[in-house]
């Protein structure tokens, strides 16, 4: 399959992976937003939320678990925040189902 994600969780393209385990990777976002910016994804081909099928919800919980765990490794004490954007209207620019997060800066609201 010809998705960027997908070859970064397979090792094929190369990345800065801060966490990996059987279903799930964690990157450096390669264009970061905020001190902080850190890219989740399933290992499993999602296009996006908007196409998560019956019993991969877990993923949803596993992704944000693991965003807890990073977000306190980088000292993000004061807070951060995961987004994920889904489909055109979302912003999603990569077909492949991702949660960021960013921390080590104000956030602002409402989003852009
Ligand atoms: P989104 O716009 O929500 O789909 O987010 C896609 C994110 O992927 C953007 O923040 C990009 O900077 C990031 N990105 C694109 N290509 C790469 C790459 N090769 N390695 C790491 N992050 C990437
Ligand atoms: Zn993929």
């Amino acid at each position: 399959m010809d998705c960027l994600f997908c070859k970064i969780a397979a090792g094929e393209i190369p990345a800065k992976k801060l966490y990996e385990d059987d279903d799930a990777v964690a990157f450096a976002d390669i264009h970061p937003q905020a001190p902080v910016h850190v890219l989740l994804i399933p290992r499993k081909h999602i296009a996006s939320l908007a196409h998560l099928s019956a019993g991969d919800e877990r993923l949803l919980g596993h992704l944000h678990a693991v965003a807890k765990k990073i977000a306190e490794e980088k000292g993000l004490t004061k807070g951060f925040r995961t987004v994920m954007n889904t489909g055109e209207e979302g912003g999603q620019t990569v077909d492949h189902m991702h949660l960021h997060l960013l921390g080590g800066r104000s956030m602002h609201w409402p989003p852009g």
